[in-house]
């Protein structure tokens, strides 16, 4: 068996010596307890925050111990109540080919209804994020203008796409390259930009004349601040993430233009898909019918063997994903 360990805290942008290869053996299974030999695992940028020696919504890692992840893999030994071998589960024990678990913290996943992958992106926690976010921390109401940034990733075509399926007026996307621009065009976003040629600001303004009504933010900084200010009356954002300034030794200051929130009336709620399982149904029977009828498309970005995950997250950091970042093992 093989796992991934954090070496060190990263100060500022992590490098390859913050983790560590380490070999162990293969784990036997006790009572109610299963081992799952991981298929694929989960890279979220999340996970750079758990590396700090903070205190936040989940504890940090600990060094010299495997990270962690959501992960699916097939039971090869143990059994609990519902699960035996031979099962596809889906766990929170990503970043080792052998993950040892309590039966009762794994999902039996159905591997005939998709690929295996798709648990972890389309239909897993990253769809749901995408979900909860648009439909229920924003209220997306058919006809209004959508901003979201981080669009090419795997939350981020999400909520474009969701968006249109369910009557969005417009969808306006940002996203790191030419090529990711163009991807969201192919996703049927209605205009999209590279927050690289300019102010985002600008081009936000040039794509979204008529102002923002909901704005999705994957990245904060610049981004939520040009949203604000192009957000209409009693616009909403959904607050998901701030990968802008995961890498900062000292965070940015607070959007200049934050006062507008007073006179537009906006609401800037920050959300985790954590608390919204209570949708989880809901969605997996409505994005599932839109990906059976073909009218919902997802990337993922494959990485190859557990020796290259760091490297995957690192990418990842860097904008090397279009979709859900993904290692298979
Ligand atoms: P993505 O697939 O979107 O991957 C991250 C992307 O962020 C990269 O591909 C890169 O794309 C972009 N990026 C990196 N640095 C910057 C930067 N400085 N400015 C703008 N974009 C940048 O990841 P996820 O879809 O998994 O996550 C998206 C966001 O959602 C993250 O902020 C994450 O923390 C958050 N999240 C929050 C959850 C919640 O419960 N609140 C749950 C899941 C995710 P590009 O080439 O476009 O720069």
């Amino acid at each position: 068996n093989r796992e991934i360990h954090l070496a060190s805290r990263p100060q500022g942008w992590p490098t390859a010596d913050n983790f560590r290869l380490v070999e162990t053996e293969v784990p036997t299974p006790g009572p109610g307890q299963i081992v799952v030999r991981n298929q694929f695992m989960s890279v979220d940028p999340y996970m750079r925050g758990r590396m700090n020696d903070v205190k936040s919504y989940v504890p940090p890692f600990a060094l010299d111990e495997p990270l962690d992840g959501g992960a699916v893999g097939e039971v090869v030994a143990g059994g609990a109540d519902g699960i035996s071998v031979g099962d596809t589960v889906l766990h929170g024990l990503g970043w080792r080919e052998y993950a040892l678990l309590d039966g009762r913290s794994a999902r039996r996943v159905d591997p005939d209804v998709g690929p295996v992958s798709a648990y972890l992106s389309v239909l897993g926690m990253t769809g749901l994020t995408a979900y909860a976010g648009l439909l229920d921390v924003a209220a997306m109401r058919p006809g209004e203008t959508v901003f979201v940034s981080g669009a090419a990733g795997a939350v981020g075509s999400m909520v474009g796409q969701i968006a249109k399926l369910r009557g969005a007026g417009r969808v306006v996307g940002s996203a790191g390259s030419p090529a990711k621009v163009a991807r969201l065009t192919e996703l049927g976003f209605d205009a999209a930009f590279d927050y690289h040629d300019g102010p985002v600001r600008d081009a936000l303004k040039a794509a979204a004349p008529d102002g923002v009504d909901v704005y999705f933010d994957n990245v904060g900084g610049e981004h939520l601040e040009a949203a604000i200010g192009a957000m209409n009356l009693h616009g909403r954002a959904a607050i998901c993430g701030m990968i802008a300034q995961y890498n900062s030794a000292e965070p940015p200051a607070a959007p200049r233009n934050l006062a507008l929130v007073i006179g537009k009336r906006l609401t800037l709620r920050g959300f985790l898909v954590g608390d919204h399982g209570d949708l989880r149904e809901q969605f997996v029977t409505e994005v599932a019918g839109w990906l059976r009828e073909g009218r919902l498309s997802y990337d993922e970005t494959i990485v190859d063997g557990l020796d290259n995950a760091p490297d995957a997250f690192l990418g990842l950091l860097r904008g090397e994903n279009l979709g859900k970042m993904l290692v298979r093992l």
